[in-house]
């Protein structure tokens, strides 16, 4: 393996084998292409941290555009805020009684993504 093949590993286990823009799956004939979380334009640096994958066709498709301005997916097809995120997050973390995990799952996001975003 090389080290964008790790990369890749590492970063499906990481966020679950989902595309950041749509949230769907990947399967084994998609191509995929690394994302900045914080885009490099924004100074995000490349780090694992700040590196997420997303299907190339998603990546130059006009669902990009959301994200570029500090939007992300929540699920497929629905682009909300971090503010917005953040608020659905505790919302969510009410109604499941605290339970982290659950909360993730509901909401489609890593857990990951779900602390950082309580920080
Ligand atoms: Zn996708």
């Amino acid at each position: 393996m090389n080290y964008r093949q790790i990369l890749t590993e590492a970063l499906m286990q990481r966020d679950g084998n989902r595309c950041w823009l749509c949230g769907k799956p990947f399967a084994v004939q998609d191509a995929v292409h690394f994302d900045h979380a914080v885009a490099k334009s924004n100074g995000g640096p490349d780090t694992f941290a700040n590196l997420q994958l997303v299907h190339a066709f998603c990546n130059i498709s006009a669902g990009r555009k959301p994200h570029q301005k500090g939007y992300r997916v929540l699920k497929a097809g629905i682009f909300v805020s971090s503010d917005d995120m953040r608020l659905r997050i505790r919302e969510t973390l009410v109604q499941t009684g605290g339970d982290k995990g659950k909360t993730a799952a509901l909401l489609g996001i890593s857990l990951r993504t779900l602390y950082r975003r309580l920080e």
